[in-house]
């Protein structure tokens, strides 16, 4: 018996983006295992061109053609007047048998295997999970794929992975966010626009001065104060291979085919263990804001992020060395890469942006003689096409390569002369006297054809593996390659050539035939399981709390008559110790407040709040959500992102007591939601600075030492008061919480006072006062206002007035709208 297989090594798959049509094409020519795309209205990129759902089975079958898979993002938070479009758009994905949609909100994802049960969902990194416990919590939600948080090192994944069986999907290369996925509140700020709802005002790339103690600090040309460096983790694939994660993903849906084409190549080559330093450049070349391992290689607050830039430099070419005036701009470079005619280049400024010269390599000379390229270390002359920017640029400065013609060019030609191939697992199994069956295994997708000619005695010349090899591998003008071939005939048998041909392409297209598979779904309604959704535990008791930062805070809210208070404090002792003091004299409710965010080895912090057997836990992340036990209420935070019924219910369903509705609500889809029966289990927030960037990059620690995190930084943050100013003169204070990571916060706050009464007449009892650096005084102020609009002694607009709050909820036009102008 002649028997030969080939074993394939688990390997993770490349994901990669696809932003419109061209992007999908260049992703599956490079090599792409999958892709993901948006579908028009519910993904996290508005602004990509995003596929349409009528066509959604043929863009899933020509993926499928060429045996890659498609996941659909439908990564948005969602509002209750939106769950039957969402009910249709998750229809719509069981239909065209996408592979995964990939999910942000808690209560899609009940809905989605609500409704079609075996279509596989993907947590999406906007969940924010970041430890074993968030992970297990996605799971029960039916997710076998969790999109880890991109703030998380390969140390912490690897001790994930030790807890769960869920598949792990890492992001590796692209843009990074500053804030935590799904935390940040920036864009909601600026007005009407919302980072949850795929509408992201990118408010960290714009510039910031610091603010010490109330004094401007001077960082020389350090303006972008929010913009981390993009991410690129080549190098950090065999470790993420090593832990086992099962997919690594490229970022960038808004970006084009040639990045695309080059990203895709270079993970595919990373995963083969054959990375060229070329592809390395290429893939930069095409867009980098600068780049690093990002948080993969652990928190380095000195690293993150430069300050110097916002927007994409492409890769460093040399320094300006001498400026000659003259009638076109002619610069003096010394190179450190190669340099052309014809490439894009960016005589970096100073302080944002100024004196920033950009354009076109029009001439290079070397020598005194006229070259079409430059070399690295060589000193050459340069000038700059007529469309060059007229500025005079700075001697000294970095020069970037923007734009490199002919890595676009041989991006391009790479994938339509060489498309990447998919491996073809082929069997032929027969008898002496019958037709063999040919089988086709190409990634989870089987067919099988049976030969149309009988195997026969060899006279003189059998089958042998060679021979077969040739002829069945003659793949080329389908997506696949030949991968193992496993033979199980007779000795001395033959089969005609024309036969095994047929054989082939009859395999092929029965591949093809196979691709399309639609998932089952069931008759359960959106609107169904909304109207379901009604908590059947008693409401929790009725009170105006305070979120307080320190014991003065907490002492002069409850001197001025809040029913209670929760300690979110910067540093743990001190949280026992101030929870046992206003025991002492006489608080009836002090809850906690533990960190947002959760990481490997840090549910001790939550154990030891709980151990101070407060009154109340805000539950800020779903690792918390999952944590049950303890006698304390136990009361859902914003950032768990509650906008609509299903997602209520989700969390209420949990042992939680109350809610805390998301931000991205506005006023009138708030006052909706608490009618709908969920008043009594609400914890609304009357008053706050808006909370805007979460970070695990810390700020403070960044500008004000040289340590790379909290055991080499000094701790400046015990020390100083820091804001961050924008460029409309307002000051947006930073603070850290117990993990190090910082929050920035809107420099003014918003009210909900206008709310109150109908919140009331639906049944709200409880409202949340939230403090950042309010005196004790300002503190008594607020507090008396809200204590007095709960009585109706005072109207809105005296609390308004009095507080000097903007009025409204969530999504409102905020006073950051200015940045956006
Ligand atoms: S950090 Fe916020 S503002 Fe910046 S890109 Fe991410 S979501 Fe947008
Ligand atoms: S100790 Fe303070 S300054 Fe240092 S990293 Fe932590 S929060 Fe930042």
């Amino acid at each position: 018996m002649l028997s030969m297989a080939t074993m394939a090594r688990e390997r993770p798959e490349v994901l990669a983006p696809a932003g419109d049509a061209a992007a999908m094409r260049a992703a599956v020519r490079a090599g792409a295992d999958a892709v993901y795309f948006g579908l028009e209205g519910f993904n996290a990129r508005a602004r990509a061109t995003n596929f349409d759902a009528a066509s959604l089975g043929k863009t899933m079958d020509e993926l499928h053609a060429h045996g890659v898979r498609g996941y659909v993002t439908l990564n948005t938070l969602v509002f209750d007047a939106e769950l039957p479009a969402i009910e249709a758009a998750i229809r719509a994905c069981a239909a065209a048998g996408v592979d995964a949609v990939i999910v942000q909100d808690l209560g899609v994802a009940r809905l989605v295997k609500a409704i079609a049960p075996t279509l596989p969902l993907h947590a999406s990194t906007q969940m924010t999970c970041t430890d074993a416990g968030s992970v297990e919590l996605a799971r029960e939600l039916g997710a076998e794929r969790v999109i880890l948080a991109r703030e998380l090192s390969v140390a912490d994944i690897a001790k994930i992975r030790a807890e769960t069986d869920a598949e792990l999907e890492v992001f590796v290369h692209g843009a990074l966010c500053i804030s935590y996925s799904g935390q940040c509140l920036t864009s909601e700020a600026i007005g009407g626009r919302s980072a949850n709802r795929g509408a992201c005002a990118q408010a960290c790339r714009l510039p910031y001065q610091l603010v010490v103690d109330g004094v401007v600090r001077d960082l020389g040309d350090d303006a972008y104060l929010l913009s981390p460096e993009d991410l690129e983790a080549s190098a950090l694939i065999p470790a993420l291979m090593a832990i086992g994660v099962s997919s690594i993903k490229i970022e960038g849906r808004l970006k084009g085919p040639e990045y695309v084409a080059a990203t895709t190549r270079l993970y595919r080559a990373a995963i083969d263990s054959s990375i060229e330093p070329a592809v390395r450049e290429q893939a930069l070349q095409t867009y980098s804001r600068g780049s690093g391992p990002g948080f993969l290689a652990g928190v380095d607050h000195q690293r993150l992020v430069e300050g110097r830039a916002c927007d994409h430099r492409g890769l460093p070419v040399g320094e300006l060395v001498r400026l000659h005036p003259g009638r076109r701009q002619q610069l003096e470079i010394v190179l450190s890469r190669p340099l052309s005619k014809g490439d894009g280049v960016l005589v970096e400024g100073g302080r944002e942006g100024a004196g920033e010269v950009g354009g076109r390599v029009w001439a290079i000379a070397r020598g005194g003689l006229e070259v079409e390229r430059g070399e690295p270390g060589e000193r050459v002359h340069v000038w700059l096409g007529p469309d060059h920017d007229r500025e005079a640029p700075l001697v000294g400065h970095r020069v970037w390569k923007t734009n490199d013609p002919q890595v676009e060019r041989a991006v391009r030609d790479r994938i339509e002369q060489e498309p990447h191939r998919v491996p073809l697992d082929l069997s032929l199994t027969g008898a002496l006297g019958e037709p063999p069956v040919l089988r086709g295994v190409s990634r989870g997708r089987t067919a099988e054809v049976t030969v149309d000619t009988a195997l026969v005695r060899a006279e003189n010349r059998p089958l042998d593996e060679a021979t077969l090899r040739a002829q069945l591998g003659r793949l080329g003008d389908t997506p696949f390659v030949l991968g193992a071939l496993t033979l199980a005939l007779p000795e001395q048998v033959m089969l005609p050539v024309s036969a095994l041909n047929r054989a082939r392409r009859a395999l092929v297209a029965a591949l093809g035939e196979v691709a399309h598979r639609s998932h089952a779904t069931t008759d359960v309604t959106a609107v169904s399981l909304a109207e379901r959704a009604l908590p059947i535990t008693t409401p929790p008791p009725a009170g105006l709390f305070a979120l307080c930062r320190n014991v003065a805070q907490a002492r002069a809210a409850l001197a001025a008559g809040a029913d209670g208070v929760y300690l979110d404090f910067l540093e743990l002792t001190g949280t026992g110790v101030a929870l046992r003091a206003l025991r002492e004299e006489g608080a009836r409710f002090v809850g906690v407040a533990p960190p947002r965010i959760r990481k490997p080895g840090e549910e001790k912090i939550d154990r030891y709040l709980a151990s101070l057997e407060p009154d109340a836990v805000l539950v800020r992340g779903l690792g918390a959500l999952r944590d049950r036990g303890g006698s304390a209420l136990r009361i859902g935070d914003f950032s768990l992102n509650v906008t609509h019924r299903i997602s209520a219910h989700e969390v209420l369903s949990r042992g939680l007591a109350a809610f805390t509705p998301s931000f991205d609500l506005d006023a009138s889809q708030l006052e909706a939601l608490l009618a709908s029966g969920l008043g009594p289990f609400a914890e609304l927030v009357v008053h706050h600075p808006m909370p805007l960037f979460h970070m695990e990059h810390c700020v403070i620690a960044a500008l004000l030492s040289e340590g790379k995190d909290f055991q080499d930084c000094g701790r400046p943050c015990e020390r100083h008061a820091v804001s961050l100013r924008d460029r409309a003169g307002m000051d947006h204070p930073v603070e850290a919480d117990v993990g190090c990571r910082n929050t920035v916060f809107h420099a003014a706050a918003q009210s909900a006072a206008g709310l109150v009464a109908s919140a009331v007449r639906s049944g709200a009892r409880r409202f949340r006062i939230e403090l950042v650096r309010e005196t004790d005084e300002e503190v008594g102020r607020i507090v008396r206002a809200y204590r007095s609009l709960l009585e109706q002694k005072t109207s809105p607009a005296e609390v308004f007035r009095a507080l000097r709050a903007e009025g409204g909820y969530g999504v409102v036009r905020g006073s950051l709208r200015v940045l956006s102008s």
